[in-house]
């Protein structure tokens, strides 16, 4: 039986690394929706295949 319980979502040493680019807070990962939210500014980064979009963050509707 393997001994770890984070092979659903991103690996801690993951949420350890990220940080939100505009303030540098740490992220939280939301399962239920997929998302990186920031502990200080709350904006939520979508995950695509446990590969976190950070250029993405999902504020608005902007797409250029
Ligand atoms: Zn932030």
């Amino acid at each position: 039986m393997p001994d770890n319980h984070t092979e659903d979502g991103l690996p801690d040493i993951l949420l350890d690394i990220l940080r939100c680019p505009a303030d540098k807070a740490k992220l939280e990962y939301h399962e239920e929706d997929d998302t990186l939210v920031c502990t200080e500014c709350g904006t939520a980064y979508p995950v695509e295949g446990n590969i976190p979009v950070m250029l993405n963050p999902k504020h608005g509707n902007e797409e250029e």
